[in-house]
C-alpha cells in the first residue's frame, strides 16, 4: 500500500511514517498538510554519528526551491533551499544546514584541541604509558 492510500484510509489521523512518505512522495498540497502535521509531533534527534562527522563527509547543496525535508540529525521538518548530504557509516543523510554548521565547528573544536595538545599547550595523559624514550 502506497503512502498516498494508506493516509487517505486512516483519515484524519495519518501516523507519523505515513506523514514522512508524504512528505517525499505527495504532490504540494499533500505535502503542505504533513509538514503541519509533523511538526506536532515531537522530534527524535539523532546523535549517533556526531563523534564520526567530518566535514569531508559533507556535501552542502543548495537549489532553486524550498522542498521540505525531515532533518536525520535534528529530526525536524525543514523548508530551506540548503540541505546537506551526509555520507555515514550507514550511508548518506540530509540534514539540515544548522546542524552542518554544529558538526563542522564540532570537528574544529575537536582539530584545535588535537594541535594544542601536540604544542603542549595541553598537558596530555600523565603516567599514561610516558616513558624516557618518549622525551627528546
Ligand atoms: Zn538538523
Amino acid at each position: 500500500m502506497s503512502d498516498k492510500k494508506a493516509v487517505k484510509k486512516s483519515g484524519k489521523n495519518p501516523t507519523q511514517a505515513q506523514l514522512r512518505g508524504l512528505l517525499k512522495h505527495g504532490t504540494s498540497k499533500e505535502r503542505n498538510k504533513a509538514i503541519k502535521l509533523l511538526k506536532q509531533f515531537e522530534s527524535k534527534p539523532n546523535n549517533d554519528y556526531d563523534d564520526t562527522a567530518k566535514k569531508s563527509d559533507m556535501h552542502v547543496k543548495s537549489s532553486a526551491f524550498h522542498r521540505a525535508f525531515i532533518c536525520f540529525r535534528c529530526d525536524k521538518v525543514k523548508q530551506c533551499q540548503v540541505k546537506v548530504s551526509w555520507a555515514t557509516s550507514d550511508g548518506n543523510k540530509t540534514i539540515c544546514h544548522g546542524c552542518y554548521t554544529q558538526l563542522a565547528s564540532r570537528e574544529d573544536i575537536n582539530k584545535m584541541r588535537i594541535a594544542n595538545q601536540k604544542a603542549g599547550l595541553i598537558p596530555q595523559g600523565f603516567g599514561l604509558g610516558l616513558t624516557h624514550s618518549d622525551i627528546k
